[in-house]
């Protein structure tokens, strides 16, 4: 009997604002057995963005030819830009027990539902409406028009957060960054993801 096997995908997602970024960037720095995915995207680099540490940034075309060779366990067109999730790093990591951290939009989110059921799939709330818009606002890298947009579409995403196992309200980084280490040990003592590992799934 073994306790080895596949490492825990876990999804943190919710709408732009929400704080997701800022949450997972917490527990990484503390929590050192758990991989995070870095996605591709086709948006430029915002000021002090690094290519290989926030985003791989690519061209449209490389792009394109990652979704033909089935490079992504699941993409999307977030506010006019392709962003995706590579399929060989999170599977490698996964295959060898790792855990793996997934940061991604909600359309991203439910793509990676569908595929792996076995995930932990966390929606990240904002303790109002109006600090969204005010977190929207002040990461100042957006013009109006954009914020009004990525207001918007965060307000209709919020439903969302029925199709997820866990929601975190992001009103204090340090609580919101304790409960998610919380879900990720609870998940892991879980029995029936012991089972499936002795029946070799
Ligand atoms: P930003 O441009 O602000 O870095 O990201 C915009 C949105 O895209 C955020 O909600 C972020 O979580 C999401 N995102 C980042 N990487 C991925 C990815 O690989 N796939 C998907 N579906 N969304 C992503």
């Amino acid at each position: 009997m073994s306790m080895e096997g596949r490492g825990l995908l876990v999804v943190v997602s919710g709408p732009s604002g929400a704080g997701k970024g800022t949450i997972c960037k917490g527990l990484l720095e503390t929590k050192k057995d758990i991989v995070v995915s870095i996605s591709n995207t086709t948006r430029l680099p915002r000021d002090g963005e690094v290519h290989g540490k926030n985003y791989f940034f690519i061209s449209r075309e490389e792009f394109l030819d990652m979704i033909s060779k089935d490079g992504f366990i699941e993409y999307a067109e977030v506010y006019g830009n392709y962003y995706g999730t590579p399929r060989r790093y999170v599977e490698e990591n996964l295959h060898q027990g790792r855990d793996v951290l997934l940061e991604i939009d909600i359309q991203g989110a439910l793509q990676v539902k569908e595929k792996y059921k076995e995930g932990v799939f966390v929606f990240i709330l904002p303790p109002s409406m109006e600090e969204l818009k005010a977190r929207i606002t002040k990461r100042g890298t957006e013009d109006e028009k954009e914020i009004l947009r990525r207001f918007e579409s965060a307000y209709k995403e919020i439903n969302y957060v029925s199709r997820y196992n866990y929601f975190i309200i992001n009103d204090r980084v340090d609580t919101a960054v304790e409960k998610l280490r919380s879900i990720i040990t609870a998940e892991k003592c879980r029995v029936d993801r012991f089972k499936m590992k002795l029946i070799g799934q």
